[in-house]
């Protein structure tokens, strides 16, 4: 069977992204917009685009009454979520599954089990992959103390429905622990409205490796090869790339081993990512979460595998089986994504949302651009600052090196501030081009772009 009609519960890049893959695949897409939306791109370009509701996400985005009325309406039979918003909520899932939409993600069980984070640790541990030390459920700050004194600092507060780098605090002595805690427990519960905490050992120098993995209804899991997303800042990427550097082979292949036994072990359906972090001074890794959805980050892995992931997704939820067996997967040279904001790195990076005067994004060979943005487009101010996503693919690492530094020096955007000058500094670094960068490396080395 092939999807005929697909709701787009999302916006921005990634509405846009899924409209493409659609129309390479003949299915017809339909864009839920909020009223702010309307003049974007993504309903533009796709065959139909439905009114879902106000501005203010709670009203259009997160409401998911209008957006199942939005896919019965139009007769779609699949709604894409997209990433953030609605993707990872398992009552949504489990109300198109009652509406006899199909999910194009895991079954709303999965969405379950691993979208808290406490709940998705139990399984890793039981399938025996590595995780964090840590905590379960932290209820009072009181508790927090003993668990401090057995697993050490520094250590960190994650929220169990976290995402986006929201609801995490470092924690480096016992006397941080109160504010720690209560902040940490605020912005869970402003962000997610749900303040359950944990605690894990913070890992002072290291990676974030994460494997893009697929699994289907006869019960096969494959993995796509890693991503390294080190570059971060504030708990969130900056830039992606794939193959991971600087991991050991023999380490690289058991990460991938563990996130297929996962797939596998939960009877895994769609794409997902398997997110570890990679201790470089005791060459350990350790699970860290599962995202049930397609990742931002996605292009990486698409330009050295050859494979478009979205279309994948599309017909794995039309019912077909992975049409790839492991040995198929071959790696060719290498990927990095950068992410183009709306922000300002001089004013603490606030949000820059506006008027684009100007919209001039490099043209050469090899780089891609996965964005909703143009000439005269107005950002709203209610949503995410991500504008576009450039990603280049070379035949090594250096090759992709050299272009991303030509192609950012040439991207010229005019009317709203963003973080490309940020993006110049950082792919220009020697620690960058060596490799030789972790996920404090942002917070290190700052003062060097920001004096
Ligand atoms: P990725 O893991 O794909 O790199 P990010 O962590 O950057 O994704 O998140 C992508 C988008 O999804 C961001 O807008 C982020 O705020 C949002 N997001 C991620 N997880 C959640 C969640 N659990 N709840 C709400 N929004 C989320
Ligand atoms: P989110 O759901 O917000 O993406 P993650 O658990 O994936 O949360 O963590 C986000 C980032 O925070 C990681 O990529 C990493 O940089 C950092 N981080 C999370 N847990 C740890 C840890 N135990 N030690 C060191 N860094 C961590
Ligand atoms: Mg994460």
């Amino acid at each position: 069977m092939t999807l005929k009609r697909v709701l787009i519960a999302n916006r921005g890049e990634i509405a846009v992204r899924v409209v493409r893959a659609c129309k390479a695949l003949g299915i017809e897409s339909v864009v839920a917009v909020s009223t702010a939306d309307k003049n974007s791109l993504a309903p533009q370009l796709a065959d139909r685009a439905v009114c879902i509701g106000p501005a203010r996400v709670g009203d259009s985005y997160l409401n998911q009454n209008a957006l199942l009325a939005a896919a019965l309406g139009t007769g779609a039979e699949a709604v894409h979520p997209g990433y953030g918003f609605l993707a990872e909520n398992p009552k949504f899932v489990k109300a198109c599954e009652e509406n006899n939409l199909i999910f194009v993600g895991p079954k709303s069980e999965s969405v379950e089990k691993m979208g808290n984070k406490l709940a998705a640790r139990e399984i890793a541990n039981q399938f025996g992959v590595p995780v964090v030390p840590g905590s379960p459920r932290i209820a009072r700050f009181e508790d927090a103390a003993e668990v401090a004194e057995r697993i050490g600092f520094p250590l960190l507060f994650k929220a169990a429905a976290g995402g986006g780098g929201r609801g995490i605090r470092i924690v480096n002595q016992s006397s941080e622990l109160k504010n720690a805690f209560q902040s940490a427990s605020a912005e869970a519960e402003a962000a997610f409205g749900d303040n359950t905490l944990y605690m894990e050992r913070y890992v002072v120098s290291a990676r974030h490796i994460e494997i893009q993995v697929f699994g289907d209804k006869d019960g096969n899991g494959i993995h796509l090869g890693e991503r390294d997303c080190s570059m971060q800042r504030r708990y969130q990427k900056i830039i992606e790339e794939a193959p991971a550097v600087m991991v050991p082979d023999k380490t690289r292949e058991a990460i991938r081993a563990a996130a297929v036994t996962l797939v596998k072990g939960i009877s895994y359906h769609n794409a997902g990512t398997v997110e570890f972090i990679y201790d470089e001074e005791r060459d350990e890794f350790y699970f860290l979460e599962m995202n049930t959805r397609i990742q931002v980050e996605h292009p990486v892995t698409e330009m050295i595998t050859g494979i478009d992931l979205v279309q994948l997704q599309l017909k794995i939820a039309g019912g077909e089986t992975i049409p790839y067996r492991q040995s198929d997967i071959k790696l060719s040279g290498h990927a990095i994504e950068c992410r183009i904001n709306a922000e300002s790195p001089q004013n603490s990076f606030h949000p820059s949302p506006g008027r684009i005067t100007r919209w001039d994004p490099p043209q050469i060979e090899g780089v891609r651009l996965d964005s909703h943005c143009f000439e005269g487009y107005v950002v709203p101010p209610f949503y995410d600052s991500l504008l576009a996503k450039l990603i280049i693919h070379g035949q090594d690492r250096q090759d992709a090196l050299v272009k991303t530094r030509e192609a950012l020096e040439n991207f010229k955007v005019e009317g709203i501030s963003t973080n490309i000058d940020f993006l110049r500094f950082l792919t220009n670094e020697s620690d960058f081009e060596t490799g030789h960068y972790n996920t404090r490396w942002v917070e290190a080395n700052i003062d060097r772009f920001l004096p």
